[in-house]
Protein backbone atom coordinates (compact mmCIF):
# COMPACT_ATOMS: atom_id res chain seq x y z
CA UNK A 1 0.00 0.00 0.00
CA UNK A 2 1.53 3.43 -0.59
CA UNK A 3 1.89 5.99 2.57
CA UNK A 4 -0.40 8.57 0.94
CA UNK A 5 -3.42 8.51 -1.48
CA UNK A 6 -2.64 9.48 -4.85
CA UNK A 7 -2.85 12.87 -5.93
CA UNK A 8 -4.65 13.83 -9.60
CA UNK A 9 -1.17 14.99 -10.27
CA UNK A 10 1.92 13.01 -10.71
CA UNK A 11 3.84 15.10 -8.92
CA UNK A 12 3.35 15.52 -5.04
CA UNK A 13 3.44 19.77 -4.56
CA UNK A 14 5.35 19.22 -1.50
CA UNK A 15 8.89 20.18 -1.21
CA UNK A 16 10.83 17.49 1.05
CA UNK A 17 14.09 17.95 2.68
CA UNK A 18 16.77 14.90 2.18
CA UNK A 19 15.49 13.42 5.51
CA UNK A 20 12.03 12.61 4.55
CA UNK A 21 11.25 9.29 4.14
CA UNK A 22 11.04 7.59 1.14
CA UNK A 23 9.11 4.30 1.05
CA UNK A 24 10.26 2.81 -2.32
CA UNK A 25 11.75 -0.06 -4.24
CA UNK A 26 12.28 -1.17 -7.84
CA UNK A 27 13.54 -4.67 -8.48
CA UNK A 28 13.72 -6.84 -11.35
CA UNK A 29 11.25 -9.40 -11.77
CA UNK A 30 8.15 -6.48 -10.33
CA UNK A 31 5.04 -6.65 -12.49
CA UNK A 32 5.77 -3.23 -13.72
CA UNK A 33 9.46 -3.60 -14.68
CA UNK A 34 10.07 -1.22 -17.84
CA UNK A 35 6.53 0.09 -17.87
CA UNK A 36 8.60 3.43 -16.60
CA UNK A 37 11.01 3.16 -19.17
CA UNK A 38 8.37 2.26 -21.94
CA UNK A 39 6.89 6.36 -22.15
CA UNK A 40 10.00 8.60 -21.57
CA UNK A 41 9.91 12.28 -20.70
CA UNK A 42 13.69 12.63 -19.65
CA UNK A 43 15.56 16.22 -19.76
CA UNK A 44 19.38 15.75 -19.80
CA UNK A 45 21.72 17.78 -17.84
CA UNK A 46 25.30 18.10 -19.58
CA UNK A 47 26.68 15.66 -17.34
CA UNK A 48 23.88 13.21 -18.68
CA UNK A 49 25.33 13.91 -22.06
CA UNK A 50 29.15 14.10 -21.02
CA UNK A 51 28.75 10.87 -19.65
CA UNK A 52 26.48 8.64 -22.25
CA UNK A 53 28.59 10.03 -25.27
CA UNK A 54 31.83 8.91 -23.46
CA UNK A 55 29.83 5.50 -23.04
CA UNK A 56 28.39 5.01 -26.79
CA UNK A 57 31.79 6.64 -27.53
CA UNK A 58 30.05 9.21 -29.68
CA UNK A 59 31.46 12.91 -30.21
CA UNK A 60 28.93 15.30 -28.38
CA UNK A 61 27.08 16.42 -31.89
CA UNK A 62 27.06 12.80 -33.07
CA UNK A 63 25.00 11.91 -29.60
CA UNK A 64 23.30 14.71 -29.63
CA UNK A 65 21.73 14.35 -33.09
CA UNK A 66 21.43 10.61 -32.96
CA UNK A 67 19.50 10.60 -29.50
CA UNK A 68 18.04 13.79 -28.42
CA UNK A 69 15.18 16.10 -29.03
CA UNK A 70 15.70 19.75 -28.10
CA UNK A 71 13.04 21.72 -26.19
CA UNK A 72 12.71 25.24 -24.63
CA UNK A 73 13.66 25.17 -21.16
CA UNK A 74 11.46 28.44 -20.81
CA UNK A 75 9.79 30.45 -23.33
CA UNK A 76 12.24 32.25 -25.63
CA UNK A 77 14.98 31.38 -23.35
CA UNK A 78 17.39 28.88 -22.75
CA UNK A 79 17.64 25.11 -25.24
CA UNK A 80 17.52 22.11 -23.19
CA UNK A 81 17.49 17.89 -24.62
CA UNK A 82 15.44 15.87 -24.01
CA UNK A 83 16.06 11.90 -24.58
CA UNK A 84 14.89 10.79 -27.95
CA UNK A 85 12.68 7.75 -27.88
CA UNK A 86 12.31 4.70 -30.23
CA UNK A 87 11.19 5.51 -33.82
CA UNK A 88 7.44 6.43 -33.88
CA UNK A 89 6.96 5.26 -30.42
CA UNK A 90 7.64 6.54 -26.77
CA UNK A 91 9.66 3.98 -24.98
CA UNK A 92 13.45 4.52 -24.56
CA UNK A 93 15.84 3.55 -26.99
CA UNK A 94 18.60 1.84 -24.23
CA UNK A 95 15.32 -0.18 -22.47
CA UNK A 96 16.27 -4.17 -23.08
CA UNK A 97 13.89 -6.67 -21.36
CA UNK A 98 17.21 -7.04 -18.73
CA UNK A 99 16.77 -3.47 -18.01
CA UNK A 100 18.73 -0.26 -18.78
CA UNK A 101 21.48 -1.15 -21.31
CA UNK A 102 23.55 2.11 -20.14
CA UNK A 103 22.60 1.80 -16.73
CA UNK A 104 26.07 2.94 -14.77
CA UNK A 105 25.77 5.93 -17.13
CA UNK A 106 22.16 6.33 -17.26
CA UNK A 107 20.54 10.17 -16.69
CA UNK A 108 20.48 11.76 -13.43
CA UNK A 109 16.29 11.85 -13.98
CA UNK A 110 16.27 7.94 -14.19
CA UNK A 111 18.51 7.94 -11.13
CA UNK A 112 16.23 9.87 -9.45
CA UNK A 113 12.91 8.12 -10.45
CA UNK A 114 10.27 8.24 -8.44
CA UNK A 115 11.69 11.30 -6.51
CA UNK A 116 12.13 14.97 -8.29
CA UNK A 117 14.70 16.91 -7.65
CA UNK A 118 13.52 20.34 -6.87
CA UNK A 119 16.78 23.27 -7.37
CA UNK A 120 15.22 26.71 -5.80
CA UNK A 121 16.91 29.90 -5.37
CA UNK A 122 14.97 32.24 -2.55
CA UNK A 123 14.51 36.13 -3.51
CA UNK A 124 17.70 37.76 -2.09
CA UNK A 125 19.66 34.64 -1.56
CA UNK A 126 23.13 33.91 -3.77
CA UNK A 127 22.99 30.09 -3.55
CA UNK A 128 20.51 27.36 -4.72
CA UNK A 129 18.61 24.87 -2.29
CA UNK A 130 17.78 21.54 -3.61
CA UNK A 131 14.43 19.94 -2.23
CA UNK A 132 12.47 16.92 -3.51
CA UNK A 133 8.69 15.80 -4.28
CA UNK A 134 7.87 12.04 -5.21
CA UNK A 135 6.25 11.48 -8.10
CA UNK A 136 3.37 8.76 -7.86
CA UNK A 137 2.50 7.22 -10.92
CA UNK A 138 -0.13 4.42 -11.59
CA UNK A 139 1.66 2.06 -13.12
CA UNK A 140 4.99 1.93 -10.90
CA UNK A 141 4.37 -0.51 -8.24
CA UNK A 142 7.48 0.32 -6.62
CA UNK A 143 5.42 2.58 -4.12
CA UNK A 144 3.85 -0.62 -2.41
CA UNK A 145 6.77 -2.56 -1.95
CA UNK A 146 7.90 -2.52 1.97
CA UNK A 147 11.33 -0.81 1.96
CA UNK A 148 11.64 2.51 3.55
CA UNK A 149 14.91 4.61 3.34
CA UNK A 150 15.51 8.73 3.45
CA UNK A 151 15.73 10.36 -0.11
CA UNK A 152 19.27 11.13 0.85
CA UNK A 153 20.14 7.60 1.00
CA UNK A 154 18.24 6.65 -1.90
CA UNK A 155 20.20 9.44 -3.70
CA UNK A 156 23.48 7.84 -2.58
CA UNK A 157 22.09 4.26 -3.71
CA UNK A 158 21.20 5.31 -7.00
CA UNK A 159 24.95 7.24 -7.36
CA UNK A 160 23.22 10.91 -8.06
CA UNK A 161 25.01 12.64 -6.05
CA UNK A 162 28.65 13.09 -8.07
CA UNK A 163 26.05 13.98 -11.24
CA UNK A 164 24.13 16.68 -9.15
CA UNK A 165 27.50 18.20 -7.52
CA UNK A 166 29.08 17.91 -11.52
CA UNK A 167 25.84 20.08 -12.68
CA UNK A 168 25.57 22.33 -10.02
CA UNK A 169 27.11 25.21 -12.08
CA UNK A 170 24.63 24.94 -14.61
CA UNK A 171 21.92 24.51 -12.68
CA UNK A 172 22.56 27.79 -10.57
CA UNK A 173 23.11 29.41 -14.29
CA UNK A 174 19.76 28.35 -14.74
CA UNK A 175 18.22 29.53 -11.92
CA UNK A 176 20.15 32.93 -11.54
CA UNK A 177 18.79 33.27 -15.67
CA UNK A 178 14.88 32.34 -14.49
CA UNK A 179 15.02 34.97 -11.82
CA UNK A 180 16.94 37.76 -13.87
CA UNK A 181 15.39 40.92 -15.28
CA UNK A 182 14.01 41.25 -18.56
CA UNK A 183 17.38 42.68 -20.14
CA UNK A 184 19.43 40.00 -18.68
CA UNK A 185 16.15 37.33 -19.28
CA UNK A 186 16.02 38.06 -23.55
CA UNK A 187 19.75 37.16 -24.06
CA UNK A 188 20.67 37.26 -28.15
CA UNK A 189 20.55 34.74 -30.11
CA UNK A 190 24.09 34.35 -30.09
CA UNK A 191 24.35 34.10 -26.29
CA UNK A 192 21.64 31.18 -26.80
CA UNK A 193 23.96 29.82 -29.28
CA UNK A 194 26.62 29.68 -26.97
CA UNK A 195 24.50 28.59 -23.83
CA UNK A 196 23.75 25.14 -25.98
CA UNK A 197 27.43 24.51 -27.28
CA UNK A 198 28.63 25.16 -23.99
CA UNK A 199 25.89 22.94 -22.14
CA UNK A 200 25.42 20.38 -24.46
CA UNK A 201 27.74 20.41 -27.57
CA UNK A 202 30.94 19.64 -25.46
CA UNK A 203 33.66 18.70 -27.61
CA UNK A 204 32.64 21.47 -30.36
CA UNK A 205 32.71 24.37 -27.25
CA UNK A 206 36.31 22.03 -27.08
CA UNK A 207 37.11 23.30 -30.54
CA UNK A 208 35.90 26.83 -30.07
CA UNK A 209 38.04 26.92 -26.70
CA UNK A 210 40.70 25.96 -28.69
CA UNK A 211 40.51 28.12 -31.59
CA UNK A 212 43.33 31.31 -32.11
CA UNK A 213 39.76 33.34 -32.25
CA UNK A 214 39.05 32.63 -28.59
CA UNK A 215 42.64 32.53 -27.44
CA UNK A 216 43.08 36.46 -28.95
CA UNK A 217 40.01 37.57 -27.26
CA UNK A 218 40.30 35.62 -23.79
CA UNK A 219 43.78 35.24 -21.47
CA UNK A 220 43.32 32.02 -19.99
CA UNK A 221 46.24 30.44 -17.93
CA UNK A 222 48.19 27.82 -20.44
CA UNK A 223 47.36 25.11 -17.09
CA UNK A 224 43.33 25.85 -17.03
CA UNK A 225 43.60 26.12 -21.11
CA UNK A 226 44.91 22.33 -20.61
CA UNK A 227 42.77 20.98 -18.04
CA UNK A 228 39.84 22.29 -19.51
CA UNK A 229 40.78 21.16 -23.10
CA UNK A 230 41.77 17.56 -21.39
CA UNK A 231 38.65 16.89 -19.64
CA UNK A 232 34.87 16.98 -20.67
CA UNK A 233 34.18 17.66 -16.92
CA UNK A 234 36.42 20.07 -16.64
CA UNK A 235 35.54 22.08 -19.70
CA UNK A 236 31.99 22.10 -18.89
CA UNK A 237 32.71 23.63 -15.43
CA UNK A 238 34.72 26.19 -18.12
CA UNK A 239 31.96 26.85 -19.44
CA UNK A 240 29.59 27.68 -17.30
CA UNK A 241 32.27 30.27 -16.23
CA UNK A 242 32.39 31.41 -19.48
CA UNK A 243 28.62 31.27 -19.69
CA UNK A 244 28.41 33.68 -16.63
CA UNK A 245 30.34 35.88 -18.47
CA UNK A 246 28.45 36.00 -21.64
CA UNK A 247 25.19 36.04 -20.10
CA UNK A 248 25.44 38.26 -16.55
CA UNK A 249 28.15 40.17 -17.36
CA UNK A 250 30.84 38.12 -14.25
CA UNK A 251 34.07 38.69 -15.79
CA UNK A 252 36.09 35.67 -14.41
CA UNK A 253 38.06 35.03 -17.47
CA UNK A 254 40.68 38.29 -18.45
CA UNK A 255 40.46 39.00 -21.41
CA UNK A 256 43.10 40.34 -23.72
CA UNK A 257 43.43 43.91 -24.17
CA UNK A 258 44.89 43.39 -27.71
CA UNK A 259 42.11 41.41 -28.64
CA UNK A 260 39.31 43.54 -27.02
CA UNK A 261 40.95 46.16 -29.32
CA UNK A 262 41.35 44.20 -32.46
CA UNK A 263 37.44 43.12 -32.18
CA UNK A 264 36.66 47.08 -31.31
CA UNK A 265 38.53 47.77 -34.53
CA UNK A 266 36.97 45.41 -36.65
CA UNK A 267 33.50 46.22 -35.12
CA UNK A 268 34.58 50.03 -35.80
CA UNK A 269 35.31 48.46 -39.49
CA UNK A 270 32.37 46.67 -40.55
CA UNK A 271 30.32 50.04 -39.03
CA UNK A 272 32.13 52.65 -41.53
CA UNK A 273 31.75 49.91 -44.35
CA UNK A 274 28.06 49.93 -43.85
CA UNK A 275 28.10 53.61 -43.60
CA UNK A 276 30.18 54.24 -46.84
CA UNK A 277 27.51 51.55 -48.60
CA UNK A 278 24.62 53.82 -47.10
CA UNK A 279 25.66 56.96 -48.37
CA UNK A 280 27.05 55.52 -52.21
CA UNK A 281 23.26 54.37 -52.07
CA UNK A 282 22.01 57.63 -51.21
CA UNK A 283 24.25 59.13 -53.80
CA UNK A 284 22.89 56.52 -56.43
CA UNK A 285 19.52 57.57 -55.55
CA UNK A 286 19.62 61.48 -55.67
CA UNK A 287 21.80 60.79 -58.90
CA UNK A 288 18.39 59.07 -60.33
CA UNK A 289 16.17 60.99 -58.24
CA UNK A 290 17.76 63.91 -60.45
CA UNK A 291 17.33 62.76 -63.48
CA UNK A 292 13.42 62.40 -62.79
CA UNK A 293 13.06 65.85 -61.97
CA UNK A 294 14.83 67.06 -64.90
CA UNK A 295 12.39 65.61 -67.56
S1 LIG B 1 18.11 5.56 -19.94
FE1 LIG B 1 17.75 3.57 -18.99
S2 LIG B 1 16.67 4.01 -17.08
FE2 LIG B 1 16.53 5.83 -18.36
S3 LIG B 1 14.59 5.62 -19.48
FE3 LIG B 1 16.20 4.75 -20.75
S4 LIG B 1 16.22 2.57 -20.27
FE4 LIG B 1 15.10 3.61 -18.63
S1 LIG C 1 8.80 -0.14 -9.93
FE1 LIG C 1 8.50 1.84 -10.95
S2 LIG C 1 10.60 2.42 -11.44
FE2 LIG C 1 10.64 0.18 -11.08
S3 LIG C 1 10.25 -0.78 -13.06
FE3 LIG C 1 8.27 -0.51 -12.08
S4 LIG C 1 7.55 1.44 -12.96
FE4 LIG C 1 9.75 1.39 -13.26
Amino acid sequence: MNEAPAPASPVVPTALEGSAALRFRCRKGIACWNACCSNIDIALTPVDVVRLKQRLNLASWEFLREYTVPYEMEKDGLAGVKLKPVQGGTACRFMTPEGCAVYADRPTACRYYPVALLAMRRQGEAFDRQAYAVVREDHCLGHAEPRTQTIDEYRGEQGVVPFDEAARGWRQLILKKKSSGPTIGKPSRRSLELFFMASYDVDRFRSFVASDAFGALFDLPPEALREALEDDLALLRFGWRFLAQVLFGETTIALRSEGVGQRRARVAEQRARLEREAAERLAREDDEGGAFVDL
